[in-house]
């Protein structure tokens, strides 16, 4: 499974924007956004025109990083937006939000998206009961994630749910005595609050 492997922090610096990949140290002074808010690289201060096709491929480089998702699968999620019915830039997040370790993450079970497909892939996480270690499976409505029972001593688990606090999205709905949560509606609209302007990255495909 194909992945990034570099700094997550050039990548927020590239967008000019915090991305939170790092969980709980995006919140503080140590942010590289907040010390260095320039591009990285020898020419990451120079003045860039900023074309239409430039600020497009920001917003779908951004939405790529959010999400940790590769340019293959990105395009691939694409063309499954388009035949979905409903406004293309809309579903096209709605099938980013709904990927497992994003729901994951959103239930407050991970500091970062990272972390949350950490915990998926090493086996942690089951949906519906059964344990299932793709990130990128589609959670659907009224399907249930739950930390497995065997999974809830380990160390990685114990460090993420460290974090399990933080503010819940009103489309998961969250049991935390038994560690699970329930996609209790379709994510989407205003409920969705990633910096991402979904319109101009149809333009940018549509090219
Ligand atoms: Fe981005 Fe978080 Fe790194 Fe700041 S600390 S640059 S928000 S990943």
């Amino acid at each position: 499974m194909a992945r990034h492997t570099g700094s997550v922090c050039k990548q927020c610096r590239r967008e000019r924007t915090k991305l939170f990949l790092k969980g709980d140290r995006c919140l503080t002074d140590r942010c590289s956004v907040e010390r260095r808010g320039y591009p990285p690289g020898e020419h990451g201060r120079r003045r860039v025109k900023e074309t239409d096709y430039l600020m497009q491929l920001r917003e779908k480089q951004k939405a790529r990083r959010v999400y940790g998702v590769l340019e293959k699968q990105f395009r691939a999620y694409y063309r499954q937006a388009i035949g979905e019915k409903g406004r293309t830039g809309e579903n096209l997040i709605r099938i980013l939000e709904s990927r497992l370790d994003n729901v994951v993450y959103r239930a407050g079970l991970a500091v970062s998206r990272k972390q949350a497909r950490q915990l998926v892939t090493h086996g942690h996480v089951a949906v519906n009961g059964r344990k299932t270690d793709i990130p990128s499976f589609q959670v659907r409505q009224g399907d249930t994630i739950t930390i497995r029972e065997r999974s809830k001593d380990s160390p990685v688990v114990k460090q993420a749910l460290e974090s399990f606090q933080r503010e819940q999205v009103p489309w998961i709905e969250v049991d935390r005595k038994q560690l699970s949560a329930v996609m209790v509606e379709r994510p989407g609209g205003e409920s969705v609050d990633v910096p991402i302007r979904d319109e101009m990255i149809v333009e940018l495909y549509s090219r």
